[in-house]
Protein backbone atom coordinates (compact mmCIF):
# COMPACT_ATOMS: atom_id res chain seq x y z
CA UNK A 1 0.00 0.00 0.00
CA UNK A 2 1.12 3.14 -0.93
CA UNK A 3 0.80 6.02 1.39
CA UNK A 4 1.31 9.65 1.43
CA UNK A 5 4.11 11.00 3.99
CA UNK A 6 6.80 8.37 3.67
CA UNK A 7 10.43 9.68 3.10
CA UNK A 8 12.72 7.41 1.09
CA UNK A 9 15.91 7.04 3.65
CA UNK A 10 17.24 3.63 2.24
CA UNK A 11 19.88 5.91 0.59
CA UNK A 12 21.08 7.23 3.57
CA UNK A 13 20.67 2.98 5.22
CA UNK A 14 22.17 1.69 2.06
CA UNK A 15 25.49 4.30 1.87
CA UNK A 16 26.54 4.95 5.58
CA UNK A 17 27.77 8.29 6.04
CA UNK A 18 25.52 9.57 3.20
CA UNK A 19 23.66 12.66 4.70
CA UNK A 20 19.92 12.63 3.03
CA UNK A 21 17.87 16.02 3.78
CA UNK A 22 14.47 16.67 3.61
CA UNK A 23 12.06 19.74 3.35
CA UNK A 24 8.96 18.98 5.32
CA UNK A 25 5.48 20.77 5.84
CA UNK A 26 3.23 19.00 6.63
CA UNK A 27 -0.59 19.84 8.10
CA UNK A 28 -0.78 16.55 10.15
CA UNK A 29 -3.77 16.13 8.77
CA UNK A 30 -5.27 13.57 10.39
CA UNK A 31 -4.42 14.57 13.52
CA UNK A 32 -7.96 15.42 15.23
CA UNK A 33 -6.32 16.34 18.56
CA UNK A 34 -4.15 19.33 17.85
CA UNK A 35 -5.36 22.29 16.89
CA UNK A 36 -2.35 23.60 14.36
CA UNK A 37 -2.62 27.39 12.68
CA UNK A 38 -0.57 26.53 9.84
CA UNK A 39 1.41 23.20 8.56
CA UNK A 40 4.61 22.15 10.46
CA UNK A 41 7.54 23.04 8.88
CA UNK A 42 11.48 22.01 8.68
CA UNK A 43 14.25 20.09 8.17
CA UNK A 44 14.19 16.66 8.40
CA UNK A 45 18.31 14.99 8.18
CA UNK A 46 19.28 11.26 7.79
CA UNK A 47 22.56 9.74 8.23
CA UNK A 48 23.08 6.08 8.83
CA UNK A 49 26.72 4.74 10.89
CA UNK A 50 26.06 1.33 9.53
CA UNK A 51 25.00 0.20 13.03
CA UNK A 52 22.10 2.96 13.49
CA UNK A 53 20.54 5.18 11.22
CA UNK A 54 20.62 8.96 12.96
CA UNK A 55 17.29 10.90 12.39
CA UNK A 56 17.51 14.72 13.08
CA UNK A 57 14.84 17.15 12.96
CA UNK A 58 14.02 20.94 13.51
CA UNK A 59 10.84 22.16 13.38
CA UNK A 60 7.78 24.87 13.92
CA UNK A 61 4.82 24.84 14.86
CA UNK A 62 2.21 27.24 15.26
CA UNK A 63 -0.26 25.33 17.50
CA UNK A 64 -3.90 26.72 19.37
CA UNK A 65 -4.28 25.46 23.03
CA UNK A 66 -5.90 26.41 26.26
CA UNK A 67 -5.00 29.16 28.51
CA UNK A 68 -4.39 26.64 31.97
CA UNK A 69 -5.40 29.74 33.95
CA UNK A 70 -8.81 31.10 32.02
CA UNK A 71 -9.27 28.67 29.26
CA UNK A 72 -9.03 30.74 26.78
CA UNK A 73 -7.28 29.68 23.02
CA UNK A 74 -3.86 30.55 23.23
CA UNK A 75 -2.12 30.64 19.77
CA UNK A 76 1.85 29.43 20.45
CA UNK A 77 4.87 29.25 18.19
CA UNK A 78 6.59 26.38 18.83
CA UNK A 79 10.18 25.27 17.75
CA UNK A 80 10.87 22.10 18.34
CA UNK A 81 13.94 20.09 17.86
CA UNK A 82 14.20 16.02 17.49
CA UNK A 83 17.00 13.83 17.66
CA UNK A 84 16.62 9.84 17.43
CA UNK A 85 18.57 6.90 16.80
CA UNK A 86 17.22 3.66 15.26
CA UNK A 87 18.94 0.35 15.05
CA UNK A 88 19.94 -0.54 11.89
CA UNK A 89 20.33 -4.50 10.84
CA UNK A 90 21.97 -5.92 8.04
CA UNK A 91 24.65 -4.77 5.42
CA UNK A 92 24.82 -2.21 3.91
CA UNK A 93 24.16 -2.83 0.08
CA UNK A 94 26.90 -0.42 -1.04
CA UNK A 95 29.50 -2.25 1.47
CA UNK A 96 28.39 -5.90 -0.54
CA UNK A 97 26.30 -6.32 -3.56
CA UNK A 98 23.71 -8.56 -2.96
CA UNK A 99 23.18 -7.55 1.09
CA UNK A 100 20.55 -5.30 2.31
CA UNK A 101 20.32 -3.33 5.31
CA UNK A 102 17.07 -2.34 7.35
CA UNK A 103 15.94 -0.31 9.96
CA UNK A 104 14.58 -2.21 12.81
CA UNK A 105 11.87 -0.83 14.07
CA UNK A 106 9.97 -2.04 17.14
CA UNK A 107 8.32 1.22 18.56
CA UNK A 108 4.44 0.73 19.32
CA UNK A 109 3.62 3.16 16.76
CA UNK A 110 5.14 1.78 13.07
CA UNK A 111 7.37 4.46 11.85
CA UNK A 112 9.14 2.52 9.27
CA UNK A 113 7.70 0.99 6.35
CA UNK A 114 11.01 -0.95 5.19
CA UNK A 115 13.66 2.11 5.05
CA UNK A 116 11.11 5.05 4.90
CA UNK A 117 9.74 6.88 7.61
CA UNK A 118 6.03 7.77 8.30
CA UNK A 119 7.11 11.54 8.59
CA UNK A 120 3.66 12.45 9.99
CA UNK A 121 3.72 10.02 12.77
CA UNK A 122 7.49 10.34 13.78
CA UNK A 123 7.03 14.32 13.82
CA UNK A 124 3.58 14.41 15.69
CA UNK A 125 5.77 12.53 18.35
CA UNK A 126 8.31 15.26 18.75
CA UNK A 127 5.54 17.93 18.96
CA UNK A 128 3.43 16.26 21.77
CA UNK A 129 6.69 15.84 23.48
CA UNK A 130 7.53 19.90 23.25
CA UNK A 131 3.82 21.40 24.23
CA UNK A 132 4.34 23.34 27.18
CA UNK A 133 2.66 21.71 30.06
CA UNK A 134 0.59 24.77 31.36
CA UNK A 135 0.46 27.33 28.66
CA UNK A 136 -0.62 30.28 29.96
CA UNK A 137 -2.03 34.04 28.28
CA UNK A 138 -0.06 36.70 28.21
CA UNK A 139 -1.67 37.43 31.26
CA UNK A 140 0.13 35.09 33.70
CA UNK A 141 -0.84 33.52 37.40
CA UNK A 142 -0.97 37.40 39.15
CA UNK A 143 -3.02 40.03 37.57
CA UNK A 144 -6.64 40.17 36.42
CA UNK A 145 -6.80 38.12 33.61
CA UNK A 146 -9.26 40.28 30.74
CA UNK A 147 -10.55 36.73 29.32
CA UNK A 148 -10.98 35.15 33.03
CA UNK A 149 -13.40 38.09 33.41
CA UNK A 150 -15.23 37.73 30.05
CA UNK A 151 -15.93 34.02 31.08
CA UNK A 152 -17.50 35.52 34.25
CA UNK A 153 -14.53 33.77 36.75
CA UNK A 154 -13.79 35.27 39.58
CA UNK A 155 -10.67 36.76 39.19
CA UNK A 156 -10.46 39.65 41.96
CA UNK A 157 -9.80 37.11 44.97
CA UNK A 158 -6.32 35.43 44.86
CA UNK A 159 -6.24 32.03 44.13
CA UNK A 160 -5.09 31.18 47.39
CA UNK A 161 -7.43 32.82 50.32
CA UNK A 162 -6.60 32.16 53.51
CA UNK A 163 -9.98 31.00 54.45
CA UNK A 164 -10.25 28.82 51.31
CA UNK A 165 -7.10 26.97 52.03
CA UNK A 166 -8.00 25.84 55.57
CA UNK A 167 -11.43 24.83 54.03
CA UNK A 168 -9.89 22.59 51.46
CA UNK A 169 -7.10 21.21 54.79
CA UNK A 170 -10.42 20.61 56.54
CA UNK A 171 -12.01 18.69 53.97
CA UNK A 172 -9.16 16.76 52.83
CA UNK A 173 -9.02 15.65 56.50
CA UNK A 174 -12.73 14.71 56.32
CA UNK A 175 -12.10 12.85 53.25
CA UNK A 176 -8.61 10.95 55.34
CA UNK A 177 -10.96 9.61 57.97
CA UNK A 178 -13.16 7.70 55.79
ZN1 LIG B 1 -5.38 33.29 30.58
Amino acid sequence: MRRTGLLDLNEAVQNPGKRLQFEVNTALASEEDLDLVEAVSGTLEAVSTGNALLIKGQFKAKIVLECARCTEPLTVDLPFTMEDEFEVEGIPSSYASDSYAQVVCDELYQLFDKNALHQDTYIRQGLIVSLPLQPICSFGWDGACPNAKQANLEVEEPHGRPEMLKLEQFRRAEEGKE
